[in-house]
């Protein structure tokens, strides 16, 4: 792995997990995975996790979040464990993530974290689509660490099966998500069932503004971690400006001239990756796809054959966006614009993580032009605009004339006004008032 070295504000020396005050169970651990050094996200938030803070985190995608806060509250479930062990059906941590995929993910990644604690610490994950009597088992005798996907929690706290009252920490991975008005009515249940008194940690790689407020209001002095730096990343960005009618065509063309081992495509529709999906096929390329009305056996079963190299070209919706680490995913393609910039920076993470090499590419027709300029302005960036050889855009000196010319022409504070049409988020919703 790649990632920087990061020196120590104090000296020259560059910031080791052992000085970060790691136990030595963890230490062993992260040496055999070969987690030579902290990420900046991981060197950032850790002390001020073992101290005790409420964090808000912003890091690039990839960039080593789920250490960043497992590794804290496994340290601190060490000295704890010492003394207490889970009871009753309590949990004392709890880590909401906005899809099954991320909750089986984290909580294997905790678990791989954990190995040297000879099962001590007990880390169970509760997701929809699979049996819940057997999460029901796994809960019993309390948990020291919960990974859960909001409705799913909510069923099994219905049932008895689990409290919340003893919660200590309390995670929102891919923060942003989990404070957006889809997961409103379910995380409001959650948080009214907490503890005043608890640690509180948001991670995610995007914070739009309208999370702000609510995290003002929800967390008690927060220490504000912010690393996301374009110029850091190891990831390219492209953009090939297309004719609407030419995409599968320049779709097909790329995968079979590059002949990338995977390729993950985002679009916007359930039915438009199937769709996609049988347009390749009539191009001699084979794509599987990945999205929220497939059962979860399949949905699991597709992943880890994509993970694993058994399918090259995935097709996916944005239920593939956020979080997923798929070690060293050359290629993430963007058919469809996604509809917000948020999405769009979620959707390229999922290439050039951990300080891998990555590659992200848009194809953008004549309708997607305006909402690409959003998408860059929102991210301060502006990708060259590419023509493929043989697959050349009709009108692109046109929209070449028209973006420069609206850009020219876009009074100051535009994209200010822009966003409060937004309807805002009510903070109470999430401090369980309303
Ligand atoms: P995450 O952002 O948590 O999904 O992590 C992205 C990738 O970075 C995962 O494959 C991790 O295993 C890897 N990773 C996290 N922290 C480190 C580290 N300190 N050194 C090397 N790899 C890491």
């Amino acid at each position: 792995m790649t990632f920087n070295a990061i020196p120590d504000t104090n000296s020259d020396t560059v910031i080791s997990f052992k000085s970060l005050k790691l136990v030595s169970p963890l230490l062993t651990r992260l040496d055999e995975i070969h987690y030579t050094k902290p990420t900046p996200i991981q060197a950032q938030a850790i002390p001020s996790i073992l101290a005790g803070r409420d964090i808000i985190a912003g890091a690039n995608t990839g960039s080593g979040k789920t250490a960043a806060f497992a590794l804290p509250i496994l340290n601190s479930l060490d000295a704890v464990n010492k003394k207490h062990k889970a009871t009753g059906n309590f949990v004392t941590h709890l880590i909401l993530v906005p899809t099954r995929e991320l909750a089986k993910q984290v909580s294997d990644s905790i678990k791989s974290y954990a190995v040297h604690f000879n099962g001590a610490i007990k880390t169970v994950s509760v997701l929809g689509g699979v049996s819940i009597n057997t999460q029901m088992q796994a809960l019993r005798g309390g948990s020291d660490i919960v990974v859960a996907t909001p409705g799913r929690l909510l069923d099994l706290i219905n049932s008895n099966a689990l409290k919340l009252d003893k919660v200590q920490t309390l995670v929102l991975d891919e923060a942003d998500r989990m404070l957006s008005l889809g997961f409103s009515d379910e995380l409001s249940s959650l948080l009214s069932l907490l503890p005043t008194k608890k640690q509180i940690l948001l991670f995610s790689a995007t914070f739009p503004e309208q999370v702000n407020t609510l995290t003002t209001e929800l967390l008690n002095d927060p220490v504000e971690i912010q690393l996301q730096n374009a110029e850091e990343s190891t990831l390219v960005q492209r953009l090939f400006t297309v004719d609407k009618g030419q995409k599968t065509a320049l779709l097909s063309h790329l995968i079979k001239q590059h002949q990338w081992q995977q390729t993950l495509i985002f679009v916007n529709a359930k039915t438009a990756c199937k769709h996609l999906a049988d347009k390749l096929a009539k191009r001699g390329i084979t794509a599987e796809v990945f999205h929220g009305d497939k059962g979860q056996g399949a949905r699991t079963r597709v992943l880890n054959a994509f993970k694993t190299g058994g399918i090259q070209v995935l097709i996916a919706t944005d239920i593939a966006a956020r979080g997923l680490d798929i070690e060293k995913l050359p290629v993430v393609i963007n058919f469809d614009l996604p509809r917000s910039p948020a999405d769009y920076m979620h959707r390229i993470g999922r290439s050039g993580r951990a300080g891998e090499i990555g590659l992200a590419i848009s194809l953008i027709d004549y309708e997607d032009y305006h909402h690409f300029n959003v998408i860059e302005k929102k991210h301060k960036i502006y990708l060259e605009r590419e023509q493929e050889p043989g697959f050349e855009t009709t009108n692109f000196e046109k929209l070449v004339f028209e973006t420069k010319t609206k850009l020219k022409a876009q009074p100051k504070g535009i994209g200010k006004k822009k966003r409060n049409k937004q309807p805002p988020i009510n903070a109470d919703i999430w401090l369980g008032k309303s």
